[in-house]
């Protein structure tokens, strides 16, 4: 990804999270737009006069419908870099200020209330303020909140995610970003190799080692069959960059490639198995399988990143429900039903490094007790098999609702849903790698998203990238509002690109 570089700090934020989004706000006066240079925005052909007309009118609705956000985004600078407290905050037409959270809902500090299937990119599977998980922490909060030691909610959490992911022992970290970084050095530790392989398109932290390819512009990212190892942040010396080799998602061929060039070099392979910073892109039948043996056929490790699917996709994860037993499992976002959280399942072979001193992994805060008896809370009490069934239904009047529009009213899209988490792709076929996401015109998304917005719906920012999350929360009422707003869009986008 081309990141600029400048003396304003804010603009170089803006860059880089235009760049993530490829938002292509052309109506847009606000920051997004500003930075509008992204790779997604390169690799598709960009927005007809009558959707970029459609896109400034939502955009300018936006904005009056919130002016203590306007108040908000217009002081905040001064003190917050970008205006914001992280740069994917930094949203066109501008950022949404919040003041709270209930159910299925949340209230920005305008007082309008949103259905919420932004969910906090992926973390809210449990809604806001559900009485179990404010239970745990208000009970765990008045017996101390820190000690850094065990304690026996992480036990009960470990053996409960055993059961579930099929792997027999966890440790704990804060972030994804942390759990990621933890499974690539113990790839590296075991194996003793410094190479590591990950898919051209999968974001997996900001950590060194797996920013890298996560969303190259089309004059970057190589050839299509060997994609080349494009470097996703400033910061990150090329020697690292270089570390991190890179292939296709559901190209099998492409990783046997690596393997055989780089003969016992390479420690393992780390992946979102469904790929889910890129809309949504399942894996093809046979593939994650696949990989796994062949991994293991050149003694390399393979690590799924199931920081997004985990619980979100169903109880045990995509692995779980593939059926697929990787070496290593990472997972965080919904982990905690909303506090900071991570888990790193390992085989016993990974695990029995860890216990004996190979690699040690550490942190203050693992394992914290706030966050342990919020997890146990979510496993036991939140995210149960009535929780998961009832998403399935809600899943379902989704997908049909949204196809139903699409019938009707003749856009080019399609919907792809897996478990709580789905999108609409605004492309004809399906997609099955970056290169296919990179050409779906994102400028759809953008709109779609201004139309939920406005009327209601509070879907994740960054347009094509992301997916809504449907929490144990939400209920038919908040679907419809969903399908009805889509059907209202639809109607109004039918032949706008032209
Ligand atoms: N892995 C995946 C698949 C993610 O989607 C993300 C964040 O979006 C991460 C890792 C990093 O997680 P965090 O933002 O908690 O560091």
């Amino acid at each position: 990804m081309t990141v600029q570089h400048g003396a304003d700090p804010a603009a170089a934020a803006r860059a880089q999270g235009a760049a993530r989004a490829g938002n292509t706000a052309a109506g847009s006066t606000g920051p997004a737009a500003a930075g509008s240079t992204g790779p997604a925005a390169a690799g598709s052909t960009g927005p007809g006069p009558r959707l970029k007309e459609l896109i400034a009118e939502q955009e300018e609705i936006f904005v009056r419908r919130q002016p203590n956000s306007a108040r908000l985004a217009a002081r905040a600078p001064a003190r917050l870099a970008g205006g914001v407290t992280s740069s994917w905050q930094i949203t066109a037409p501008q950022p949404v200020w919040l003041s709270h959270g209930r159910g299925s809902k949340v209230y920005d500090v305008d007082g309008n209330e949103y259905v919420d299937l932004h969910g906090g990119y992926g973390a809210a599977l449990a809604g806001h303020a559900h009485p179990a998980i404010a239970e745990a922490i208000a009970s765990q909060a008045g017996r101390g909140t820190h000690f850094a030691q065990p304690t026996p909610d992480a036990l009960a959490v470990a053996e409960e995610l055993s059961r579930r992911f099929g792997l027999p022992r966890w440790r704990f970290a804060n972030s994804g970003t942390e759990a990621t970084m933890d499974a690539v050095h113990l790839m590296r530790s075991i194996t003793g190799r410094d190479l590591i392989i990950k898919a051209e398109g999968c974001y997996h932290g900001h950590h060194d080692s797996v920013q890298v390819s996560v969303a190259p512009a089309p004059d970057e990212a190589g050839p299509k069959h060997k994609p080349a190892s494009a470097p996703s942040s400033t910061g990150i010396p090329r020697a690292i960059t270089d570390l991190t080799l890179v292939a296709a998602f559901n190209d099998l061929g492409g990783v046997a490639r690596l393997l055989d060039e780089h003969k016992d070099r390479v420690a393992g392979m780390i992946v979102e198995p469904i790929m889910m910073n890129a809309g949504i892109i399942h894996p093809e039948p046979g593939y994650l399988a696949a990989l796994r043996d062949l991994l293991h056929e050149h003694e390399a490790l393979l690590t799924f990143d199931e920081v997004k699917t985990g619980l979100t996709v169903g109880p045990g994860g995509v692995t779980r429900a593939e059926n697929v037993r990787p070496d290593l499992i990472t997972l965080a976002k919904s982990l905690g039903g909303g506090v900071a959280v991570a888990a790193i399942g390992g085989t016993e072979a990974v695990m029995d490094h860890v216990a004996a001193g190979g690699y040690e992994m550490v942190g203050t805060f693992n394992g914290n007790p706030l966050a342990m008896a919020a997890t146990r809370a979510m496993l036991t009490e939140v995210a149960t098999p009535r929780a998961y069934q009832k998403i399935e239904e809600l899943r379902r009047r989704a997908k049909t609702g949204i196809e139903r529009h699409i019938t009707d009213s003749g856009l080019t899209a399609h919907v792809v849903t897996a478990g709580a988490k789905g999108c609409v792709v605004f492309a004809a076929r399906p997609v099955t790698d970056y290169r296919g996401f990179l050409a779906v015109e994102d400028s759809y998304s953008h709109a779609h998203w201004l139309y939920q917005h406005n009327r209601g719906v509070f879907l994740p920012p960054w347009g094509k990238i992301e997916q809504w999350l449907i929490s144990v929360q939400h209920d038919e009422a908040d679907i419809d509002r969903l399908v009805h707003n889509f059907g209202v869009f639809a109607r109004a986008a039918a032949g706008a690109g032209a």
